[in-house]
């Protein structure tokens, strides 16, 4: 066997192994590289992940590696490094890792595209005056010239369909060129970034956030900004530096339909420069654009969570914008936190990583305050502004009629009437309910947990969803006798509501359901920019990145819903959403108001409200995680079992809870298992297992060990187990 004659061979498949293949002769193979293999009867396309002199597999059963499709490695060797570690870290196996990271085509063994320079497409004098003067008729036709933002932006066709949300053709830009409304022009995509139309002088603090970034300095960068404070400028000089130094940018969103605009922003910036990569993206663009990033032809790669793992060839600085987005943790397959592997990949590629956020995660400010990263503040908005004060009406005074409060409805009619516009928000999140009196307040909790019990429509049962506990469900409040309800509340019905109460005012919705068609998301968005006095309904949506001027009030239905329920995060998540909510209001030179509806304005959490002041709104958090060992003071996993039957889920659950107890390390706690809050999905049967462990180690090694032991067991056809580390939510 010649040296390193043995190429060993991840493939896209639940396994846990490598495959050996032998090199054909005058073959060259190397880690990162695409192979075809042959597989079972039928040949497969695999990556390389190392080579060897020897196998365990007896020569004369080792196969050969047929061609690659590619001359070389197709992945870095940082990132395979970074896949490897991910594997390792979410217990999930490296073959799905590795080829989940590749685009679609290249999965299925395509060819990596040729590139070809594309062009940019901006407004002419002509079609600036024709857009004005309205003479543009043609709906496509009329998104297209809006979607470019000013003369003398230019955008490449992937940029423009983004924000214009529409699958624009060549042939729509042809059209528009003929007409004398768009010209073509190329930019060189390595040139430093050209000087821009906004010359804003920086605020201090801009300043030194971009001072503070350093590639001599290891540690990731916690950059705290309130809403509107200029943080994506900063990122935007940032990225500059970094591609006027030769290097490439990995700028990370949590989401691009809900924030079209951004990337129109980042292109404007750097023209020519930008792969965008998400899925909204047909295939062969999305093919296009990775590998432009990977050649190096694209200096600033922007993406959602996949986006990750994009090779570079010359990193030079990650950027995560909104590091609290919960998008950024894939929620099923491989579960892996694209804002835990960017602080790696940083260190990987020793590169600067830093994090942004108005609402930063408990995790990552714990992190900041360890020392364990640089933390950067920017606690002023360049046009002087506030985020404004935060009041609570009582809901237990002022009893809410279909959700609404007597104060609520007065302060609205009021910034209607200065022609502003209310925000109404709902906060859907989690879907579990808890059992709670509207009388005094009482939520029913678990006597072993610091957990409140759900309760499911159809159950006569109350549940606690961390230790299994059960009871049967309480009729009347222990404390003062009245009948108990569950919360739950659409937003369609409040927007009914609403109507009945403002039938001139104009209201219009947003949440999943009203946006899912493309386009209408703009469309509202337009729409609410365009609006004087109005009422926009809807859910967290309405809280993300968005700019709007005119916003006086922003009320919160029911924030109890979210500050009192079971998961983990939900009340995280609350307060910022309630941060971020209120950054939406007082953009303009009148302030504005957050009202929140609640049943305990006496709660600490309550009491400490101050949008203007985050960090001291987690402090009652922070001590209640610590108290009870949860992060980021301990470390939790969560072991999923899923099976076709209630009483096979819950027997496998126990075998696996058997393996874990058997090769527990450390201080780890095996809790459950417990039926999972969505017992039932899909006509499957879900339970869980919760480990919780001071040490990070201790949870690493029991899974590993006990995962290993599980999968030599055979477990019947049909039960799925899942690994969730570092859980974001626990429903
Ligand atoms: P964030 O990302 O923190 O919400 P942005 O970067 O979007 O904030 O900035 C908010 C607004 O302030 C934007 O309209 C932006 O153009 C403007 N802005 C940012 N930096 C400055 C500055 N130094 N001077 C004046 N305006 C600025
Ligand atoms: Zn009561
Ligand atoms: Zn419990």
């Amino acid at each position: 066997m010649p040296e390193n004659g043995i190429a060993q061979v991840v493939l896209d498949r639940p396994l846990d192994r490598l495959f050996d293949y032998r090199i054909p002769d005058d073959t060259d193979l190397r880690p990162g590289q695409r192979v075809r293999v042959p597989f079972g009867r039928g040949e497969a396309i695999g990556i390389v992940v190392a080579l060897a002199n020897q196998s365990d597999v007896p020569e004369n059963k080792l196969r050969e590696a047929l061609p690659s499709p590619d001359p070389g490695p197709i992945l870095t060797p940082t990132v395979l490094e970074l896949l490897r570690f991910g594997a390792r870290y979410y217990h999930h196996p490296l073959g799905e890792a590795l080829l989940g990271a590749l685009p679609p085509g290249l999965r299925r063994g395509h060819l990596v595209p040729t590139l070809t320079p594309e062009p940019l497409w901006r407004l002419t004098p002509a079609g600036h005056t024709a857009l004005a003067e309205g003479q543009v008729r043609g709906r496509r036709q009329l998104a297209i010239l809006r979607a470019l933002p000013a003369l003398g932006a230019a955008l490449d066709r992937t940029t423009l369909s983004t924000t214009a949300a529409l699958q624009i053709t060549a042939k729509d830009l042809r059209q528009l060129e003929t007409h004398g409304w768009l010209e073509q022009t190329r930019a060189d995509p390595r040139a430093p970034a050209p000087p821009t139309s906004i010359d804003y002088t920086l605020t201090p603090e801009q300043e030194a956030a971009i001072a503070a970034v350093s590639p001599d300095d290891p540690r990731p960068m916690l950059l705290e900004g309130v809403t509107g404070s200029g943080k994506t400028e900063v990122y935007l000089r940032m990225a500059a530096d970094a591609v006027a130094r030769g290097r490439q940018v990995l700028f990370l969103i949590p989401e691009i339909a809900l924030t079209p605009q951004l990337a129109g922003r980042i292109q404007q910036r750097f023209p020519g420069q930008v792969a965008l990569l998400h899925s909204g993206l047909a295939e062969g663009e999305r093919l296009r654009a990775w590998e432009a990033a990977r050649q190096g032809e694209r200096r600033i790669v922007v993406g959602t969570r996949s986006a990750l793992f994009v090779p570079l060839p010359e990193p030079g600085l990650i950027i995560v914008d909104e590091e609290h987005d919960s998008a950024f943790k894939q929620q099923d397959g491989f579960r892996y936190s694209a804002r835990d592997l960017a602080v790696k990949r940083g260190q990987l590629e020793r590169t600067p990583v830093v994090l942004g956020s108005a609402t930063p995660t408990l995790e990552t400010l714990h992190a900041a305050r360890q020392g364990r990263y640089t933390h950067v503040h920017l606690r002023t908005r360049p046009d002087g502004t506030q985020p404004p004060g935060v009041e609570t009406i009582d809901t237990r005074v002022h009893s809410p009629d279909e959700g609404l409060t007597a104060p609520l409805l007065d302060a609205m009619q009021q910034t209607l009437a200065e022609g502003q516009q209310c925000f109404v928000l709902l906060n859907r999140r989690g879907f579990a309910r808890v059992l709670t009196c509207e009388g005094c307040g009482w939520v029913a909790d678990c006597p072993d947990c610091d957990a409140h019990l759900t309760v499911h429509a159809h159950d006569r049962r109350a549940i606690c969803h961390l230790c299994g506990h059960q009871e049967p469900r309480a009729e009347h409040c222990p404390e003062c006798g009245e009948t108990l309800a569950h919360r739950g509340r659409g937003t369609q019905r409040l927007e009914q509501a609403l109507a009945r109460h403002f039938p001139q005012t104009p209201i219009i919705r947003l949440d999943r359901d009203s946006v899912r068609h493309k386009g209408a998301l703009e469309a509202a968005l337009d729409r609410i920019r365009q609006l004087d006095a109005a009422i926009v309904v809807g859910t967290q949506m309405l809280a993300k990145g968005h700019d709007f001027p005119r916003v006086g009030l922003v009320g919160v239905v029911d924030v109890d819903q979210g500050l009192f329920s079971v998961d983990l995060r939900a009340t995280e998540h609350t307060l910022q959403l309630i941060v971020q909510a209120a950054g939406r209001a007082g953009r303009g030179d009148r302030g504005g108001r957050v009202l929140l509806q609640t049943g305990h304005p006496d709660h600490p959490l309550m009491r400490g409200l101050d949008a203007g002041n985050y960090p001291a709104m987690l402090e009652p958090l922070l001590a209640e995680r610590e108290a009870a060992g949860l992060p980021p003071y301990g470390h939790l996993a969560l072991v999923r079992v899923e099976a076709a039957e209630a009483a096979a889920a819950h027997r496998h659950a126990e075998t696996i809870a058997g393996h874990l107890l058997a090769t527990r390390h450390g201080d780890l706690r095996v809790l459950g298992p417990a039926p999972a809050p969505r017992h039932r999905v899909n006509r499957r049967f879900r339970e869980q297992i919760l480990l919780r462990a001071a040490e990070r180690q201790a949870l690493h090694r029991t899974l590993a060990q006990a995962r290993h032991s599980w999968q030599t067991e055979d477990l019947p056809r049909g039960v799925r187990i899942a690994i969730d580390v570092d859980p974001v939510s626990l429903a």
